[in-house]
């Protein structure tokens, strides 16, 4: 039973990159959040000033297994992101997005709570049409070593979908692309991430490829900032929506840009492109936009200028 009447919000994944940011901005609009990890790719690094805060809990758990609590709101983000984290276990990464998925939804009929899940870009695969408009089917590889993640996440919006039609839950599906900011892992093998460690160390910068293929690079605070519209939009809005920045970069436009910005000794250097790495990304956020009244605010500069002074404190 419920005697408070402050909004009790569960964050699965809330100890990674994005859903740190998320925690915190839920704090901020005061809320209960608790914040659910099993620290495969996250760290309680990301959180740890946040643990003193009266209304933030920390459970590690691992979203394949049941969990029963009393929620008003899901935000399900648990999943490693990048490529090097979710292919070390490849298995473990089909059964987040999918065993997962099925528990939190089963938790969100259980308790009538709206639920969020991140989706990403990822489902459009290597796509033949550009932008990517939300009724794009996508062009995924079933069996490559992308595919643990690519399909986990669309059969995890099979689901969200399946349970919003059969059972009648409210569902809010974002499908969300390339973004970076404080708190990515240095480690992670993130295209971000990787160029600004390289160049504040003085390393190669490594590009995969011969840098033509292109991504959007969002900042996390716009990013959140649509996670929360879209939460607060009304239930006929079930998604999935594109959120991301549309403007488009070539890798070694990346490269380049990191390299003036940090400066140092490093050069940029070729190598091989992993497989099936998609050739081209922009997401088309006219859903967004016209919905959410959401479009990204801060230029790529300026995201990595704030990027970069995070990488210098660690
Ligand atoms: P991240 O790896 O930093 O965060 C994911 C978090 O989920 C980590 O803290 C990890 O420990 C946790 N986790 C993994 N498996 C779990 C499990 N079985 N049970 C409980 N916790 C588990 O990645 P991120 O960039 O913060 O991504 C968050 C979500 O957003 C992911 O679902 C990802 O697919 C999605 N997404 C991110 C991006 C991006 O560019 N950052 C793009 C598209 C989609
Ligand atoms: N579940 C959970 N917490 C809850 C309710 C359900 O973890 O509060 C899990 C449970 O393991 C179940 C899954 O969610 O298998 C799907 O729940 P649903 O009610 O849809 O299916 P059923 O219980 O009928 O299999
Ligand atoms: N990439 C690169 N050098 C790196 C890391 C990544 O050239 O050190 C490329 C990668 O091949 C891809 C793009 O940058 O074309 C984005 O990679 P990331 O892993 O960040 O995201 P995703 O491929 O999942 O969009």
């Amino acid at each position: 039973m419920k005697i408070s009447n402050r909004k009790r919000v569960l964050v699965t994944g809330g100890a990674g990159f994005l859903g740190s940011h998320l925690c915190e901005r839920l704090l901020d609009e005061g809320a209960d959040v608790m914040c659910m990890d099993n620290l495969y790719s996250g760290t309680k690094d990301n959180i740890a000033h946040l643990l003193a805060n009266p209304r933030f809990e920390f459970q590690r758990h691992d979203i394949t297994f049941p969990v029963y609590l009393e929620v008003d709101e899901i935000y399900n983000l648990a999943c490693p992101a990048s490529p090097i984290h979710y292919q070390r276990d490849p298995v473990q990464t089909t059964k987040t997005s999918v065993h997962g998925a099925i528990n939190m939804l089963g938790l969100a009929k259980r308790t009538k709570a709206r639920i969020f899940q991140a989706s990403t870009s990822e489902v459009y695969g290597d796509p033949e049409v550009h932008p990517q408009t939300e009724d794009y089917w996508g062009r995924v590889n079933p069996i490559g070593v992308r595919s643990c993640y690519d399909e986990g996440k669309r059969c995890a919006e099979t689901l969200f979908f399946d349970y919003h039609r059969q059972h009648g839950l409210d569902i809010k599906v974002a499908r969300i692309f390339n973004t970076y900011g404080p708190r990515m892992h240095p480690n992670d093998g993130r295209v971000v991430s990787n160029f600004i460690v390289q160049a504040l160390k003085g390393e190669n910068i490594t590009i995969y490829g011969d840098g033509t293929q292109t991504r959007s690079f969002c900042y996390v605070d716009d990013l959140i900032e649509g996670f929360m519209r879209f939460m607060k939009s009304g239930d006929d809005l079930a998604g999935p929506v594109n959120l991301g920045n549309p403007g488009e970069f070539t890798i070694r436009e990346l490269a380049e840009t990191v390299l003036e910005m940090v400066g140092g000794p490093s050069q940029i250097v070729y190598r091989s492109l992993p497989h099936d790495d998609p050739k081209q990304r922009r997401p088309d956020i006219s859903l967004a936009r016209q919905h959410l009244d959401w479009e990204p605010k801060i230029p790529l500069k300026e995201g990595l200028d704030k990027t970069i002074a995070y990488f210098k404190t660690l």
